[in-house]
């Protein structure tokens, strides 16, 4: 993020810095790792939908913050592509990494997967990866959480009142993990991200 700071400043520089005058741009900006950061594969042909809602998962395997994050997303891919799924790609739009960093999983516009019972169509999928049941949510991943709904209820104009968790929609699953779970409870995520869309 620090990087960020000298085009902030140049862009408050250049709007004149009035009062009143939104820089929304740079307040949701966040840095995405592409798919050719894990080395992913191309899909297969997919179902296309428009995302109207954004749904939380965890991914469910434990991963620590030292952990090779790009590898996991890889062998997700892999497995999920494999003959115990068939899926057409990695199930879910973005993942997020322990450390903080921001992978760009499937085509937004493409439905996501699951193995539950509710439908994804219209929900766009980001994923804590690691156990959050059973590890606590790190601070730069909850961070990276929060910025990233910013930046895809702006981008692709989803209403922040819609965001939910797997659980939420599927009586078949914890997911995102009691600890992750909590924040969304509590308010804490969305009052978070309205902090970020007001700036
Ligand atoms: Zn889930």
């Amino acid at each position: 993020m620090k990087k960020l700071v000298p085009v902030v400043c140049l862009l408050l520089i250049l709007s004149g810095c009035c009062p009143g005058k939104k820089i929304s741009t740079s307040a949701t900006a966040v840095v995405i790792v592409p798919r050719s950061g894990w080395n992913a594969a191309e899909p297969k042909p997919y179902k296309s939908h428009l995302p109207v809602q954004i749904t939380i998962h965890h991914e469910g395997t434990k991963l620590e913050i030292t952990d090779d994050a790009a590898r996991k997303i890889k062998n997700i891919q892999i497995w999920g592509m494999g003959k115990d799924r068939n899926w057409v790609d990695i199930p879910y739009h973005f993942l997020i990494a322990p450390d903080g960093t921001i992978y760009e999983g499937r085509n937004v516009f493409t439905v996501g997967e699951t193995a539950t019972e509710y439908d994804p169509t219209g929900h766009l999928l980001i994923t804590c990866l690691g156990n959050l049941e059973q590890q606590e949510v790190p601070p730069a991943q909850l961070a990276a959480l929060t910025r990233l709904i910013a930046y895809c209820c702006k981008k692709y104009n989803l209403p922040l009142e819609t965001l939910a968790s797997h659980r939420d929609h599927s009586a078949q699953t914890t997911c995102p993990g009691k600890n992750l779970y909590h924040y969304l409870q509590n308010g804490y995520i969305k009052a978070e991200v309205k902090k970020s869309l007001a700036l």
